[in-house]
């Protein structure tokens, strides 16, 4: 019996003393396993670990392991955030900035999100996937057509309900199914499915994977991008460049910057190492040559289409550079 308790005291001190010396975990909400969140959260998320548990550790920082986990995409990664499932996530503008003035999903918080943003990482572009034999040419064609718009946590589907807005339809025009990209695939290859939407970078894995269907992609009328604009202010007319999709021709579209969102109580030393490893060679040179997206997150670009304010801490890393001005507002 002595020997049992002994044994179980022995075996209990060693998993205090494993989890006392457990790094910390940063988790990071990202998109669906063929969007681009997910594979550009996961090479941020092994450069930020290298780095947080690596000889080149922020002074004063634990040592932090981060991990990049799947969701339902921008609303939902907000909503985890300020429920603290999780640390970071990667968010839309214009959902953060829902997020931070209550409006739309949001409408019903009692004060402004505290979201904050470390950085913008790279525009998203609504790539709205139909097959060819579907013959929708315009966005107005969509109607009465079987249309995956992507889950309701998604980023994707509110763009797309101001799209549908802007073309003065509404969901019920369309047979909407409700799908993450990753679902979509092989239900349009076996024609269950006409299209899939996608507020994404480029190019994603879904529409990458679709080899065995002619497809086009419906393209968005510049005029109506403006419109848009004029009244979501993060939200701007783009094209997705010829060839990112093997026939694809360039298409005009509406595009919105990705951000990477931290909650306010994030501490200030965090918020600073993290921003600041971000920008370190060495995630640079993982997020280059990992994902085709990956070659457009730069540091040039990392204050373009911010729609929330920065966290003070990183907020002190642009101001040394000169990025902003000293005083913070
Ligand atoms: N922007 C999309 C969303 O918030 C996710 C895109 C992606 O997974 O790359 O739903």
């Amino acid at each position: 019996m002595k020997k049992i308790i002994a044994s179980l005291f022995f075996i209990s001190f060693c998993v205090c003393l494993s989890f006392s010396q457990a790094p910390g975990l940063f988790r990071i909400g990202t998109g669906g396993l063929q969007g681009v969140y997910y594979p550009i959260g996961k090479l941020i998320a092994q450069g930020l670990t290298a780095r947080f548990l690596g000889p080149d550790k922020p002074a004063g920082i634990p040592e932090t392991l981060f991990v990049a986990q799947t969701s339902g995409g921008s609303i939902s990664n907000v909503q985890s955030l300020l429920s603290k499932e999780t640390e970071a996530g990667l968010v839309q503008a214009d959902v953060a900035y829902w997020a931070y003035t209550r409006q739309g999903p949001f409408e019903g918080l009692a004060e402004p999100a505290p979201v904050r943003a470390i950085a913008s990482l790279y525009p998203e572009k609504m790539q709205i996937v139909v097959r060819k034999d579907a013959r929708i040419e315009t966005f107005d064609q969509l109607k009465g057509k079987t249309i995956s718009l992507d889950e309701a946590g998604s980023g994707t589907l509110a763009v797309l309900r101001i799209l549908l807005e802007a073309h003065r339809l509404s969901e019920k025009d369309l047979k909407p199914v409700y799908l993450k990209p990753e679902f979509t695939v092989d239900r349009l290859m076996r024609n269950e499915l006409q299209g899939f939407c996608m507020m994404a970078g480029v190019p994603a894995l879904a529409i990458e994977r679709l080899t065995s269907v002619d497809y086009s992609i419906v393209p968005i009328d510049p005029t109506v991008a403006e419109r848009i604009q004029g009244q979501h202010p993060y939200l701007f007319p783009g094209v997705i460049p010829a060839g990112v999709y093997q026939g694809i021709g360039q298409t005009p579209t509406i595009e919105v910057y990705a951000l990477l969102v931290v909650h306010q109580d994030l501490p200030d030393e965090m918020a600073y190492a993290l921003t600041e490893s971000l920008w370190s060679k060495q995630v640079l040179s993982l997020l280059e040559t990992g994902h085709a997206q990956g070659a457009s997150i730069t540091l040039d670009t990392a204050l373009d289409g911010l729609s929330i304010p920065l966290h003070p801490g990183a907020y002190r890393f642009y101001a040394e550079r000169g990025m902003v001005s000293k005083q913070e507002p």
